[in-house]
């Protein structure tokens, strides 16, 4: 008998729950299965199939819908999908399904797809990520990075057993799951659950027996330190899997610890791929005649870097370091360029004199400036730009605030220009 030794607890759901005496049934019921899955009696194969498709699609727990009705639906599915079982259930309701067709395994691990143990010894607890945090040298030259990490162990005490004399649990004898009636109207729906004096474990142990470090759980909470080789060239967002450095449960193999590199900004270098990007201020005069200048990579040593020379610089420009960026992953004997983009910085106002100006311009190529009567009104003189003063109205009329204070600037700004002349 299906249902025959297991005690039903009290449920917390309103609905009216009777226990099912063992051994003795009135009626076999073989149409339950087929009202869950809202089919006929006479739906093929193909019709029971498409029926379960959809209705597991509307109560799919991933999606938001009743886990409990979506676990009533795969029952129904487990027997009617399959055409050997679907007969039996016919004939004899899901009493002939328990005992004609499982073989020897009883209906749990039939709903469950599978004998729960076998199941479970080839499961893998699930894995973590965490963050590690290097500096571009570190990745540059490679390192080993001791990561301190919390993770779920087996009890050591008890060797996750949880402590000495382990029985089978009394309230699900040993199987993890017990039935919950429950009789709506006319109709008796039952449903399996986790047992709860077990947690679905199927093992109990009496409180004196149990471990003393783990306090029965058994697994505990460690503090461990993972070393985790950091390879030269190592990149950005880059997962470095440490096989069984997750949490461990018993009866799971232990998941992997995923360490995402995280690469710290420098404050010189910045990286796209195996090339290093700097940005270099020279003055007008290198620009002009060329230079010589130092720069100490991410290993520590000093480069010396010089024009070629009858170079200019533009501001700018690029140039490359042929071989001084990083090491490429997996290939550290080689490297990437170093790419440096030069900012020409001018004279200041003022910096040079009328004499030397003069001597410029004869030596400059280009026309030779005339000089100019700043005071005259035709003259219209530079100001300097100010954001905030822009008109960027797409419809082309002036900007939101106050407008006399606009016109007062404006005027203001004028007066102190001419003042200089
Ligand atoms: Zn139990
Ligand atoms: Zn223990």
């Amino acid at each position: 008998m299906f249902f025959n030794g297991f005690p039903f607890f009290g449920g917390d759901d309103g609905h009216e729950q009777y226990e099912m005496p063992g051994g003795r049934k009135k009626d076999t019921d073989t149409n339950k299965l087929y009202e869950v899955l809202g089919v006929p009696k006479e739906a093929t194969q193909s019709e029971i199939k498409k029926a379960f498709m959809k209705a597991a699609k509307e109560h799919h727990p991933d999606k938001g819908g009743d886990a409990e009705k979506f676990k009533e639906y795969q029952a129904a599915y487990e027997v009617l999908g399959d055409a050997k079982k679907r007969e039996l259930y016919d004939k004899y309701g899901m009493e002939g399904v328990e005992n004609g067709g499982a073989g020897g395994q009883d209906l749990f691990d039939i709903l469950r797809g599978g004998g729960r143990q076998q199941q479970r010894g080839a499961q893998k607890m699930r894995g973590a990520k965490v963050p590690v945090e290097i500096t571009l040298e570190d990745a540059y030259l490679g390192k080993t990075v001791n990561l301190p990490v919390k993770r779920q162990r087996n009890c050591e005490t008890c060797e996750g057993k949880g402590g000495s004399n382990v029985t089978t649990c009394d309230t699900c004898k040993g199987r993890g799951v017990t039935m919950k009636v429950v009789r709506m109207g006319p109709l008796t729906q039952s449903f399996q659950q986790e047992c709860q004096n077990c947690n679905g474990e199927g093992k109990s142990i009496s409180e004196k027996d149990k471990c003393k470090t783990c306090k029965g759980k058994k697994v505990f909470k460690q503090d461990a330190t993972v070393e985790v080789p950091i390879d030269k060239g190592a990149y950005q967002d880059q997962e470095i899997i440490m096989t069984g450095q997750a949490d461990e449960a018993p009866g799971y193999m232990a998941g992997d610890l995923h360490v995402i590199v995280q690469i710290k900004k420098h404050p010189v270098f910045t990286r796209q791929g195996a090339d290093l990007f700097m940005e270099k201020k020279i003055t007008l005069l290198e620009a002009l005649t060329g230079f010589c200048f130092k720069i100490t990579t991410l290993d520590k040593h000093e480069l010396q870097i010089a024009t070629p020379p009858g170079e200019i610089i533009q501001d700018g420009d690029k140039k490359v370091v042929k071989n001084q960026g990083m090491p490429f992953y997996g290939d550290s004997i080689s490297h990437g360029n170093l790419i440096i983009t030069f900012k020409v910085e001018f004279p200041k106002k003022g910096s040079i004199t009328d004499a030397q100006l003069k001597v410029l311009s004869d030596i400059l190529p280009g026309p030779k400036p005339k000089k100019v009567d700043t005071t005259k009104d035709d003259i219209l003189l530079l100001t300097e730009f100010d954001a905030t003063q822009t008109n960027p109205s797409e419809e082309g009329g002036r900007r939101e605030d106050d407008e006399d204070e606009y016109e007062d600037e404006r005027q203001g700004g004028t007066r102190v220009q001419c003042g200089q002349q």
